[in-house]
C-alpha cells in the first residue's frame, strides 16, 4: 500500500486499507476517537442524549470536580466560556447567518507591561469558520522606526 500523510500529524505512514487516515500513533489514535465522537454526536440525536445523561450522572457522583477544575485551570476555563459563548451565539443566530467576524469575541487576556517588543497582550485566535484548534497567541503592535 502507498503511503499517506496522517490527517492528524500529517506524517506519511503506510495504511492497513484505504480507509485508514489516521497513523497508529497513540495521540493520531486519541484524536481519531475524539473526531469520530464529536460526529457521533452531531449526527445520532440518542448517541448524544446517552452522553449527556451519563456526564451529568458522573458529575453527580463525583460533586466539586468541575469547579475545583475550573480554579485549578483559569485559561481552560477562560477558553471554555469563549467557545461556549460562540456555540451560544450560533444556537440563537443560526449557522449560516453570521458569518462576519465579532470583534468581541476575541477575548484580551493578561495584558503585560511593554518590554522591547511591545506587546499588546495574550489573545485566543479562535477560528469562527474554519475547522481548526484554538491557539493562544502573543500579540505585538509593530512600529516604523523609518518614517
Ligand atoms: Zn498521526
Amino acid at each position: 500500500m502507498e503511503q499517506v500523510p496522517c490527517v492528524h500529524c500529517m506524517i506519511f505512514f503506510t495504511p492497513r486499507n484505504r480507509k485508514q487516515n489516521y497513523c497508529k500513533t497513540p495521540e493520531c489514535q486519541k484524536a481519531r476517537k475524539a473526531a469520530w465522537q464529536r460526529n457521533k454526536m452531531h449526527t445520532d440525536p440518542d448517541y448524544k442524549a446517552d452522553q449527556k445523561l451519563s456526564q451529568k450522572k458522573w458529575a453527580l457522583a463525583h460533586p466539586g470536580y468541575w469547579k475545583a477544575y475550573r480554579k485549578h485551570n483559569p485559561e481552560k476555563a477562560q477558553r471554555n466560556r469563549i467557545l461556549q459563548a460562540i456555540r451560544n451565539r450560533r444556537r440563537t443566530k443560526g449557522q449560516h447567518q453570521d458569518k462576519k467576524m465579532d470583534v468581541s469575541l476575541i477575548a484580551k487576556m493578561d495584558a503585560r507591561t511593554s518590554n522591547e517588543f511591545n506587546p499588546i497582550g495574550q489573545f485566543w485566535l479562535v477560528p469562527v469558520i474554519a475547522k481548526m484548534d484554538v491557539r493562544k497567541v502573543n500579540m505585538y503592535a509593530i512600529t516604523d522606526r523609518y518614517h
